[in-house]
């Protein structure tokens, strides 16, 4: 389904996020202070636009009310993103999501009622370690400090066996979701599903269930 977003900032995360969404097929305001940075982005948004997005007025004659989801992707100017997250939301905005600086800016923004609070160079980084520290982990998602979705790399010790010869349930505590093989997608495998040595398993659980199951199971 088609939907529509605003993207204010078009630095490397604003405009990544903007480009991707447009190249997802959704409808993209993108908006900048800079007038190279929105010329660079007319061809990766639906319109792009020179505004301030501190400037009262200016969003709401921008139709901002209109869009249900706004990111608000002001880099170093702290202010800026904290006086645009506020009125975002005094404008009733039902998602604005923003990328925070430092944990003083997160705060802010929150207490302001910021729906989500991104870091991008923190979570990449953490989605980083976790790659580096095992090579068995082929994607990671933290779904909160305790609990994640994982891929990850079938062994040769479980080829061969079915989910329920895993019992992967009762022993680590976590779920199979699905199972990748080559280009195919197997989502919700029934217990009797055979698993082959280089199958992507999603799994969720818990950190430790996790660690525990790719250290001792898998
Ligand atoms: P990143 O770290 O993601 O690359 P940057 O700080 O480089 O972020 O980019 C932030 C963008 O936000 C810049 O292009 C800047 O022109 C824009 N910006 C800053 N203040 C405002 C504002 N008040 N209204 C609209 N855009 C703004």
């Amino acid at each position: 389904m088609k939907k529509q977003f605003a993207v204010i900032g078009l630095g490397r995360f604003g405009g990544s996020v903007c480009k991707e969404l447009y190249e997802m097929g959704h409808e993209v305001l993108a908006i900048d202070l800079n007038e190279d940075k929105v010329n660079d982005f007319t061809r990766f948004s639906t319109h792009a636009v020179v505004a301030n997005a501190t400037d009262e007025s200016t969003l709401l004659s921008l139709g901002i009310r209109n869009f249900e989801h706004v990111i608000v992707a002001i880099g170093d100017n702290i202010q800026a993103s904290i006086l645009c997250t506020l009125l975002l939301k005094e404008l009733q905005v039902k998602q604005v999501w923003v990328k925070a600086q430092n944990q003083y800016h997160h705060k802010v923004v929150e207490k302001i009622g910021a729906d989500r609070i991104i870091h991008p160079e923190h979570d990449m980084g953490v989605r980083i370690a976790h790659y580096l520290a095992s090579e068995k982990i082929i994607d990671y998602i933290e779904l909160s400090p305790e609990f994640s979705i994982v891929e990850l790399m079938a062994t040769q010790k479980v080829s061969y066996q079915t989910i329920a010869d895993l019992d992967i349930r009762a022993k680590y505590g976590c779920t199979i979701l699905g199972l990748k093989r080559g280009e195919d997608v197997i989502i919700s495998p029934t217990p009797d599903q055979l698993i082959f040595e280089k199958d992507i398993i999603i799994l969720i659980g818990s950190n430790n269930d996790i660690k525990r199951y790719q250290e001792e199971g898998l």
